[in-house]
């Protein structure tokens, strides 16, 4: 097992394409950190419980209790298995946590899109409760309106993408989240791509530079 690292704003498509390439290559796992949390939040665990508020304020759950549960992720993934990590690292104590895991880390990609996209690339987003496949109104629309592809669930939006809790997970993202670019450059483990060329060309341009 290796781990390819998704870094990039929320609402650059980290999501998306790791859902893609997974769905399209048996070796690929998506795995991520939010989707953990929103399942043990609806789960009511105590972990959830602990959460919910963090995420519902746009901020970072504690360290500990995201690492707690990548750990048990990564130490139940073996075999010729790469793992799509989407949302964690979120700060450079957890790449700290991560590297101390001992798990290899194969490369950090950065999907890049410019900060004035984000607004409405999040404003757009719609999300299926059940099977958790992601949807934009105009980028990446449903066949029918409001109605997952995958599963036929109704699509909602996300608690944290209402624009007030969008502007705070952005200011966390500059803050805590970028620093890791840096991070990984510096270890030679930093690839970039454009996050502007539409969801088959950054998957395809993704898999090109992992
Ligand atoms: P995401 O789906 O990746 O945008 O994550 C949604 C929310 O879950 C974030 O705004 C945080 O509140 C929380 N979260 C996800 N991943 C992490 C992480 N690695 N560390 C701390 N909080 C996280």
């Amino acid at each position: 097992m290796n781990i390819v690292i998704l870094l990039g704003a929320p609402g650059s498509g980290k999501g998306t394409v790791a859902g893609k390439l997974a769905s399209e290559n048996a070796n690929l796992k998506h795995v991520s950190s939010g989707d953990l949390l929103r399942g043990a939040v609806a789960k009511g665990t105590e972990a959830g419980k602990q959460a919910k508020e963090f995420m519902e304020a746009g901020k970072l759950v504690p360290d500990s209790l995201i690492a707690t549960m990548i750990k048990d992720v990564v130490a139940e993934t073996t075999g010729d298995v790469t793992m799509l990590l989407d949302g964690f690292p979120r700060n450079l104590a957890q790449a700290e946590i991560l590297a101390e895991m001992g798990a290899p880390v194969k490369s950090a990609v950065l999907i890049d899109v410019p900060d004035d996209i984000i607004q409405d690339r999040i404003a757009g987003r719609r999300t299926c409760p059940k099977c958790k496949a992601g949807y934009h109104v105009k980028n990446l629309p449903p066949k029918v309106e409001g109605i997952c592809d995958v599963c036929g669930e109704k699509l909602v939006i996300r608690k944290d993408d209402n624009p007030d809790t969008v502007k705070d997970r952005l200011v966390v993202y500059h803050q805590q989240t970028e620093p890791l670019i840096a991070y990984y450059k510096g270890k030679g483990l930093l690839k970039t791509v454009d996050g502007m060329t539409g969801v088959d060309n950054v998957a395809a341009d993704f898999l090109k530079v992992m």
